[in-house]
């Protein structure tokens, strides 16, 4: 660990408990600043305020009591699943308090070098891929953020011959102040979480704030068929690394039908590459190109090219039967992914799709619908989304109100040659605990058919 110093005698006020804010509050205690937690819920059965009331931490639980700024904080660490609207957080704010989350503790203390991938769709992919690169590669990866453990608890044992691989969502990064990664991913953006965020301009400046403090002798690898990445970034101090599926470019990493291209030169084969769809080239190539910078060789990076399949629940192929090519995708809760999903199929698609209402628009996916043959809606969204198919032209849509039934509905409407694929546009809450559980779920009823 290094920079702990500045930490002793801190007053910290770690808000929300969960993953985060427990490994926080640990870290900060056994730094020696004088720690107190808040969390929402009430104290009585809950175990995670008591286990740190076990070593010694103030914890006040039931809500987030006015007054209790009055008390004199030097910093706030707060769960990024906390909104800036909460009444505490604005009044911090007010207060000109300095408000992070873990992965800014993260950044200070870690002796790894950090590559942070961040973006609004395919950064746990990325973070898959090249995980597994850098591991065979022998460059001693760890991996960390939503997808692994909590960023500080790696950082906190994390050497400096390592390389902390970490996913970073733009609620983590608009919590950050110094936090400089050597290498930053930044895989794409569109209209997310802007219940969280309030408007694009603000979601994009969380996200950026991956590549701010980073200088020239760091590296920023970003979608250059995005206009709004591409324009976003020239601000950025760091070397850029621009990625393009349209074809070879000179600069950066790119692709088209036969390689991939490294500074303009053909690297590896395309017809290496396992993982299907366009979007999942966007993640191979971003990888790939962190691989480079980590000095990874070339045989590596083919190696898990050929090998990997995709993360579970992210376009993961689940079975054929009977002719029939069954996928799971249900971690596609925003039409982005939903679209990208089913534009990466030539054949006929049996969708389905629906969950949690958020009043989102389906519209995204209208220049895609072409190829579904038929729609299989659960969910509270599921009489929406059948009426966006029928408008769509699609010849069949279909309500299921259960997962066993949807597989079963979906599979009866379906013909050999057929791609059956779960990719709901929505998230999961509505029916589910987590699109986790919703996919378990599909596979499930798959297995059974
Ligand atoms: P994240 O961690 O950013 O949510 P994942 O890798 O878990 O991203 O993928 C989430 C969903 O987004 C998947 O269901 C997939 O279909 C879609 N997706 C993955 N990568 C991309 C990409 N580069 N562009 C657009 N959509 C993508």
């Amino acid at each position: 660990m290094k920079n702990t110093e500045q930490f002793i005698g801190k007053r910290v006020l770690v808000v929300g408990l969960a993953k985060s804010g427990m490994a926080a509050a640990g870290l900060l205690h056994r730094l020696g600043a004088e720690v107190i937690v808040n969390d929402a819920r009430p104290l009585e059965g809950n175990e995670e305020a008591a286990t740190l009331q076990a070593l010694g931490i103030e914890v006040i639980g039931g809500g987030h009591p006015s007054d209790l700024l009055e008390r004199g904080f030097d910093i706030i660490v707060k769960n990024p699943g906390i909104p800036y609207s909460n009444s505490l957080i604005t009044q911090a704010l007010e207060r000109g308090l300095r408000i992070w989350t873990e992965v800014e503790l993260a950044g200070l203390i870690s002796e790894a070098s950090i590559i942070a991938i961040t973006g609004s769709n395919g950064k746990t992919t990325t973070t898959t891929l090249l995980y597994h690169m850098l591991n065979i590669g022998k460059k001693k990866p760890l991996i960390a953020g939503n997808i692994g453990t909590v960023a500080c608890t790696v950082a906190e044992k994390a050497k400096n011959d390592e390389v902390m691989v970490l996913e970073a969502s733009s609620f983590q990064l608009a919590g950050t102040e110094n936090f400089k990664p050597h290498i930053a991913i930044f895989t794409n953006l569109y209209d997310a979480h802007l219940d969280y965020h309030g408007s694009t301009t603000e979601y994009l400046d969380a996200k950026l704030q991956v590549a701010r403090n980073q200088t020239a002798e760091d590296f920023l690898i970003y979608n250059n068929d995005q206009e709004i990445v591409r324009s976003s970034v020239e601000t950025m101090h760091a070397q850029k690394i621009p990625f393009s599926t349209e074809g070879k470019v000179v600069e950066g990493i790119s692709a088209d039908e036969e390689w991939i291209y490294w500074l303009g030169e053909p690297f590896i084969s395309t017809k290496e590459i396992k993982l299907p769809g366009r979007h999942n080239l966007e993640n191979i190539l971003a990888a790939t190109a962190a691989a480079i910078l980590t000095g990874c060789k070339k045989t590596a990076i083919e190696n898990v090219l050929s090998s990997f399949t995709g993360v579970r629940h992210r376009m993961q192929f689940v079975r054929e039967f009977n002719g029939r090519t069954i996928y799971n995708d249900s971690k596609a809760t925003n039409t982005l992914a939903t679209k990208s999903a089913i534009s990466s199929f030539k054949q006929p698609v049996i969708l389905i799709a629906g969950g949690l209402e958020r009043g989102h628009s389906f519209e995204e996916l209208r220049p895609h619908m072409n190829n579904i043959r038929t729609v299989v809606a659960i969910g509270e969204t599921a009489e929406r989304f059948t009426e966006f198919a029928k408008s769509c032209g699609v010849e069949q849509s279909l309500l299921a109100t259960t997962m066993e039934d949807a597989v079963k509905v979906a599979y009866e409407s379906s013909s050999e040659d057929d791609v059956i694929l779960l990719s709901p546009s929505c998230a999961s809450w509505d029916q589910y605990p987590s699109f986790e559980i919703r996919g378990d779920q599909f596979i499930h009823a798959v297995m059974k058919l």
